[in-house]
């Protein structure tokens, strides 16, 4: 392709709404634009890529044995009022009707549809085992869209769907799609961990998270270098730390309680200076809305809430912070202040608080704080469970040696469904001797445009994209430094075309620029071979550099082309 007649444009300004590196780089080397919040158009040179990434995975699934298919966007209710997902997905699911007041969604995820074209196909236990998938694009209202198309309310992903006799036959299909991810990722240049995760609203007996290692990732990886435990922080199983005197059984002596003013103290921070102590003597007390019921929570003044752990302990759809008004009304005190004692709420506390003694809340009451609380004596719980996140260095749930901690994007996610929607929706076989059994699944999703996003986040520096060849949306680009130049236009033409005949994706910079603009574009677009014909096209020798490497070296042409046709693997 020539680049003059190219639709690429690229950006010198940083937009100012985009925070992370991927999202900067597509924005900026003309890969996509956004439409809506949430919602982007891919252009010519972000498809290719696009397009490359979903090759990938089309031809690693279909090598493990699964089975193309696409279906539609737009679904109706009733697959998913049957399974109860209708209710489970919330806001996040875009709801509409038709013009005779029928429901739909646009699908979120298809579980239920897969299912449902299954079930109505299929009777025998001989069509088992069975792996279908398709490259299809999903929708969800996402609360917060943010990092372009990392989280985006429109995004394509390939989601497959196995469909077994038994739990022995989907430890099979699941592998197979373990060790087709593995290849994928591998071939899309990405190093990623493989993690335990958290099996959540969708149910289910197993679940592992491909995670790309990453410092703008939105869920933290916990893994143990000593024993190999892996897991996501939605799933990684807290261990309590001892007694604030060391000893593993809570020994410390009960004090009385007494209630002391603390007018200008709220937070942690202004609390720790205020009574001199260590933000592991506070236990915070939270207010949440889960569902249409408030409820406190208690972790120790150190440590996170996990919402997902919370969410699945209370086993509520939507969950929120409670507002300020909310707060004054159930504690009876501003934010800042509220406590166990006394408080009118079903009390959810960690198990880690639950093994403290004497530790400081909030008092319910405007610029006051208790000290020497005490679980069981001062307060009940209403239920004591695990529901803070893991902390680096905290000890390995498996091991108990000290665990890292470290950001991830989660680009892939395989799932043991068991018969959870099977069941629903009476997905039954009939075996050899005639007997009606629920088929028995597993479901496994890649995001397409999150892979490729991830892979940018993996390969860039300062000047721009640093694609693997696997995905880039050219392989070469020939710069010709000066168009006017008869001799080096003629040579760039030749191995241009040469190039070409090859098989090798390959574009020529005819653009009447000044070599510094071409140099930049290329870089910023990422293409991984430049050949740069240039004073020394007389003598048939031009510059050859790849992207990912800062030095070049002068070469002749069939060199050059020769190296650049290996590079590519022609
Ligand atoms: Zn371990």
């Amino acid at each position: 392709m020539r680049v003059s007649n190219m639709f690429i444009p690229t950006l010198r300004e940083v937009p100012a709404e985009a925070e992370i590196a991927s999202h900067k780089l597509m924005l900026r080397a003309g890969l996509m634009r956004k439409l809506a919040s949430g919602i982007y158009s891919f252009l010519p040179m972000g498809y290719r890529v696009f397009r490359k990434v979903e090759q990938i995975v089309r031809e690693e699934m279909d090598r493990a044995g699964a089975q193309e298919l696409i279906m539609s966007a737009l679904l109706p209710a009733e697959a998913y009022q049957a399974s109860g997902r209708w209710e489970v997905f919330g806001a996040e699911m875009f709801r509409l009707k038709d013009r005779g007041g029928r429901e739909f969604c646009l699908g979120p995820t298809h579980e239920e549809i897969f299912t449902e074209t299954v079930k109505n196909e299929t009777r025998s236990y001989r069509s088992l085992p069975l792996t279908l998938y398709q490259i299809q694009t999903k929708y969800r209202d996402e609360r917060r869209p943010r990092f372009g198309v990392m989280r985006s309310r429109e995004f394509v992903m390939k989601d497959a769907y196995s469909f077994d006799r038994d739990e022995a036959n989907l430890d099979i299909s699941y592998k197979k799609m373990y060790e087709a991810y593995c290849k994928i990722f591998d071939r899309c240049g990405l190093d990623y961990i493989v993690v335990d995760a958290d099996t959540g609203a969708m149910g289910g007996s197993g679940s592992q998270e491909f995670m790309v290692k990453s410092s703008i990732g939105e869920s933290g990886i916990a893994y143990c270098n000593a024993c190999g435990y892996a897991a996501n922080d939605e799933k990684a199983e807290c261990i309590p730390e001892n007694c604030c005197c060391g000893q593993k059984e809570a020994c410390c002596e009960q004090l009385e309680y007494e209630k002391v003013a603390t007018p200008n103290a709220r937070t942690i921070e202004e609390l720790m200076e205020f009574f001199k102590c260590d933000a592991k003597e506070f236990a915070k007390t939270l207010i949440y809305k889960a569902d249409d019921k408030i409820v406190a929570v208690m972790v120790r003044g150190d440590r996170e809430l996990n919402e997902t752990k919370l969410q699945n302990t209370l086993g509520c759809i939507e969950l929120e912070m409670a507002d300020a008004e909310t707060v004054k009304k159930v504690t009876g005190a501003d934010v800042g202040f509220a406590g166990p004692v006394g408080i009118n709420v079903d009390t959810i506390v960690d198990l880690e608080v639950a093994g403290m003694k004497n530790f400081v809340t909030g008092a319910n009451e405007t610029g006051f704080h208790y000290k020497n609380i005490n679980i069981d004596r001062d307060f009940k719980a209403t239920k004591v469970a695990d529901i803070r996140t893991i902390c680096e260095g905290d000890k390995c749930p498996k091991c108990g040696a000290p665990v890292k901690v470290e950001l991830g994007i989660e680009v892939g996610h395989i799932f043991k469904l068991g018969t959870k929607y099977t069941q629903a929706l009476n997905c039954i076989y009939l075996d050899e001797n005639g007997k009606e059994n629920p088929m028995v699944m597993g479901c496994y999703g890649i995001g397409i445009n999150r892979t490729m996003a991830a892979i940018i986040e993996q390969n860039n520096d300062d000047n721009g994209i640093i694609w693997p060849m696997s995905v880039a949306p050219y392989h070469v680009i020939v710069v010709p430094v000066n168009t006017g130049d008869e001799l080096q236009m003629e040579l760039a033409q030749k191995i241009y075309s040469e190039l070409m005949e090859a098989g090798v994706e390959v574009l020529l910079d005819d653009r009447n620029e000044r070599p510094g603009v071409k140099f930049k574009d290329a870089d910023l677009i990422g293409i991984p071979v430049r050949i740069t014909v240039g004073k020394k096209a007389a003598e048939g020798i031009v510059e050859y550099k790849l992207r990912s490497k800062s030095e070049f070296s002068d070469m002749s042409v069939e060199e050059a082309i020769s190296s650049a046709k290996s590079e590519v693997g022609k």
